[in-house]
């Protein structure tokens, strides 16, 4: 089974009111010509997509913008002040739920370690029993109005939180630098207590080393990439030092490749030519964190599809979700065995799953 550890759903069925039970070849043709495609491009993702490509698993993401990051009118799941952060990201978890009961036979929501040992089992039985499974993962902690207010999130099933996508009044993050605040070092004590793994993706380079110092649970990085290969990026601290990889495999996490062009090509640019980007790059990112792991343990996939950008904006040979599998064939084709490909599309993800879920 193939697990991707990020993917904007709520957002986008909120922003672009996008129906992930259809396929990906339907909503282009739904969308053909739409302002959707203008400001988010051609989706990646749809149902029969996933499980055509194995994709068993994603972690699915609550996300709203702070209004000073708003891209526009359209944009228009973002908040002012907390009260509205909560209202919007508490909506987004109640949104799954209802996704899921509305599509029983083809969503799953995943929160402890029983879930996933049965789905698991169900994708080795017949086709037709298989669902994409989910585990719930915020994205920006100004949801949260205080940290004590956590145990209640945990009950509806959120397992993993990045504190920051720009700054909240948790955590600075890569868009807006600084450390962990007084309230952020309550959140992961608090987190820490419940047994919630961490994501590092978006946090400061202060923040990650912060967290790497103090977080006694589960780290990972959803969705982030390498910084050495993508040293003129706008902004650099979106992806990780060699000294923050390392910190998280001497934890024994997991990062998560983004598959977005302009964050695996050093100076590709929305609006670039596609085919200036392909599978080589995405091995590039991954063998950097192997060669610095010394292993195949500590990488895997984040594509973060549909996360603000779509088709035009992906390595060439990837044209959605049902194309993972061939990182898979170019990993082994540079000389990966088999066992650490399987690790890297999916089965890195798992291990840490199987580890930081409750038992049930
Ligand atoms: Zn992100």
């Amino acid at each position: 089974m193939i697990v991707d550890g990020h993917e904007d759903l709520a957002w986008n069925m909120l922003t672009f009111g996008r129906d992930y039970s259809r396929s990906v070849a339907q909503t282009r043709a739904l969308e053909a010509g739409s302002e959707t495609v203008k400001h988010n491009g051609q989706t990646l993702l749809g149902w029969p997509d996933w499980i055509e490509g194995q994709v068993g698993l994603a972690f699915a993401v609550l996300f709203a913008a702070p209004e000073r990051w708003q891209a526009g009118p359209w944009d228009h799941v973002t908040y002012k002040d907390g009260a509205e952060a909560h209202r919007h990201y508490w909506g987004q978890l109640d949104l799954y739920q209802r996704l899921a009961d509305d599509h029983q036979d083809k969503f799953l929501p995943i929160a402890s370690q029983a879930d996933l040992a049965g789905h698991l089992q169900s994708w080795d039985g017949p086709a037709e029993g298989r669902r994409l499974g989910w585990v719930l993962l915020m994205e920006g902690a100004d949801g949260l109005q205080a940290p004590e207010t956590l145990e209640n999130w945990h009950a509806g099933g959120l397992r993993i939180i990045g504190p920051a996508w720009a700054g909240t009044r948790y955590a600075g993050s890569c868009y807006e630098p600084g450390p962990f605040t007084a309230d952020g070092i309550e959140l992961l004590d608090v987190m820490a207590e419940l047994g919630m793994m961490l994501d590092l993706s978006h946090l400061s380079d202060e923040a990650c080393h912060q967290a790497l110092d103090r977080y006694p649970g589960t780290l990972l990085a959803s969705h982030a990439n390498v910084r050495r290969l993508v040293a003129n990026s706008k902004y650099p601290e979106r992806h990780l030092s060699d000294e923050v990889i390392q910190g998280v495999v001497e934890r024994d996490g997991v990062i998560g490749v983004v598959l977005a062009n302009k964050f695996l090509k050093d100076g590709w640019l929305p609006g670039d030519r596609r085919e200036l980007v392909t599978i080589d790059h995405v091995v590039a990112h991954i063998d950097a964190i192997c060669q610095l792991a010394g292993d195949a343990q500590h990488v895997a996939l984040g594509s973060d599809f549909d996360g603000g950008f779509g088709l035009d904006q992906v390595p060439v040979g990837l044209d959605s979700i049902a194309d993972l599998a061939k990182i898979g064939q170019a990993l082994q084709a540079r000389g990966y065995q088999e066992s650490d490909m399987l690790g890297v599309l999916g089965e890195n993800w798992i291990r840490m799953l199987e580890r930081a879920l409750p038992p049930n």
